[in-house]
Parts: C-alpha cells; structure tokens; sequence
C-alpha cells in the first residue's frame, strides 16, 4: 500500500483505487482488526471480488462492507468520492457548496447535497464538558431564505440583525479554546440564561453585550458587560472572538452557499464550529481522520433530512 496521503492532491489520487479506500477505512474503523457489526465477533472472512466480509455465525446479515453502520450505509456513492469530500470539507476555509463538490466529484447537485448534509453529521461536536476560564457568550440573527433575492438585499438580510424571517443563534467561546453554537427560538433572559447554566461552567468569566436578557448572572459568573452603543473592547472586556466567528460564518452562508434554510442551519454550524475547534494542532490529514473516527453509528435518511422522500424532493 502506497502511504498515505496528506494534501487533496494526494488524497483524490490514493483514493480513487477502491482498495485504498476500502483499506483505509477499515483499518480507522477496526484498528484491532476487522469485527462483525451485528455480533462483534472476529471470526470474520474477507471475500476480495466484493470487497465485503463475512461472519461465521449465522445470523441475518452477516454479510457487510466497510459502510454498514457509517453515514455510508445505503449508499451507492463510491467510497473514493465519500473520502475526498470529506477531506474537501473539513480542510475548506468557509465551506463548499454542493455545486463545487457536484463538479469536482462527478455527480448530481442533489447527491452533492445530501453527501455534505451526511458528513456533517460526523462533525458534530459530542463533547458535551462545559467551558471555563474566559468565557465570550453572544447571540446573533442569520438570514433564512434569501434565493432569487438582489445580491445586495440578501447580503443585508443575511448579515444584518433583527426580522422574523431570521434564526437566533447563540454562541458561547472559551477564550483559546472551543466553541459551542445552538440555534433558538429566541432570545429572551429565560432561553438565554438556561444555554450559559448547560454550557458554562460556574465560576468563570463571563464577557457579553448590553443585551438585558444577560442580566442577572452576577451569582454563578464573574460576568462584565461590554456596551456596543459605547464601545467594543475594555481590556478583557469584549466579545470579539464571537464577533470574528459569526462574521466568518455569515460570510460562508451568503457567499459559498447562497442560502440556507433556517431548518438546516445547525448542521452548517456543526461544520464551522468543527472547523473552528480543531484549527489549530492539526494538519489536514488530522482533520480528515478526525471526522472519519466519527462516521460509525451515524446514519441519515434522505426523509431524517428534508422530511421528504427522496421522489419527490426537487431542489
Ligand atoms: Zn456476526
């Protein structure tokens, strides 16, 4: 097997010999060797024309591949095109739409589509630990629909603040460390107080802006204010890191993406938010392997997603 690869280049290349692939990710996901999805025995037989492996004791199913049980499963898409999409995603700076991904990879829009919907998923931040130390908490509005709108108008929608066609995201940022998003249905002092209690630990520092609904957290939090009527920084006192991410993401959403429904915007900032957490430490493949340890027992139907069926979904 040739080594492995560590740029785009080398990785559409190494991966679109389907024994590499296959190879590849068999090895991350069994790294103590190959075990049967449905029983978790060893005793497995590996049939090389299919590329599929075989459990000897008898139960349904007990033929499987490397997808079974991955965001994979189900689908026909090979494992080549799979990989690199994920190492296009999760080494972009902003994100890639579907109609880049179509072009670069071979296939439909749609398929595109439903591809970076499903490795997205492998992006979710399950680290559920709070943050501490010096902690940024803000809340910002992001356009919904914005499609066959005037470039202009959309990019004020999108960026601006305010309109009931817009959703509330909040966020919180441990200064040099991580970031957490949850989008709201609003913003008021109850919604708000109860994401910094679920993601803050006690005791911290705590930075936002004049917003009332942030009054109140004196008990549990060292929390200063910073009034943006007033000025944007005081010393500690800021919440730029906040500010930096959401105009990085809002730049993503208007300029690689056009639109997003406000239905699917998590999972963008599932994305962003991977991107954002493991910059730093990491090289590209680091990124890439980092989201394929995460693809096992994840699945996403096309209905899970558009609450649709796939016949008569037209995008
Ligand atoms: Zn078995």
């Amino acid at each position: 097997m040739k080594k492995e690869p560590k740029s785009l280049q080398e990785a559409i290349l190494y991966f679109s010999d389907i024994d590499n692939s296959t190879g590849y990710l068999a090895t991350k996901r069994w790294p103590k060797g190959v075990t049967c999805p449905i029983c978790g025995s060893d005793h497995v037989s590996f049939n090389p024309n299919r590329r599929t492996w075989k459990c000897s004791s008898h139960h349904p199913r007990r033929e499987f591949s490397v997808k079974v049980g991955t965001i994979f499963e189900d689908s026909a898409i090979g494992l080549d095109k799979w990989l690199t999409a994920i190492w296009m995603l999760t080494n972009c700076k902003n994100g890639i739409s579907s109609y880049e991904i179509a072009r670069d990879l071979k296939v439909t829009q749609k398929t595109a589509w439903f591809m970076l919907h499903r490795i997205r998923l492998a992006l979710q931040d399950d680290d559920h630990g709070k943050l501490r130390g010096e902690v940024e908490v803000d809340e910002t509005f992001i356009g919904g629909k914005a499609r066959n709108m005037h470039l202009k108008k959309r990019e004020r929608r999108i960026t601006g603040r305010g309109g009931k066609d817009k959703t509330i995201v909040f966020g919180a940022l441990e200064r040099g460390g991580r970031i957490r998003t949850t989008v709201l249905a609003e913003r008021k002092k109850k919604a708000l107080h109860a994401q910094i209690k679920a993601q803050v630990q006690a005791g911290s520092a705590l930075y936002s802006d004049a917003l009332r609904s942030y009054d109140g957290l004196t008990q549990e939090y060292a929390h200063r204010v910073i009034d943006h009527a007033q000025k944007y920084v005081d010393g500690k006192v800021h919440t730029n890191g906040l500010e930096n991410f959401w105009s990085l993401f809002k730049r993503g959403v208007s300029g690689t993406y056009i639109s997003v429904e406000p239905f699917h915007l998590f999972r963008y900032l599932d994305e962003q938010v991977f991107r954002y957490n493991n910059r730093k430490g990491l090289k590209d493949s680091g990124r890439f392997n980092l989201a394929l340890s995460n693809i096992i027992n994840k699945r996403l139907t096309f209905s899970d997603l558009t609450g649709k069926t796939a016949t008569t979904y037209a995008y």
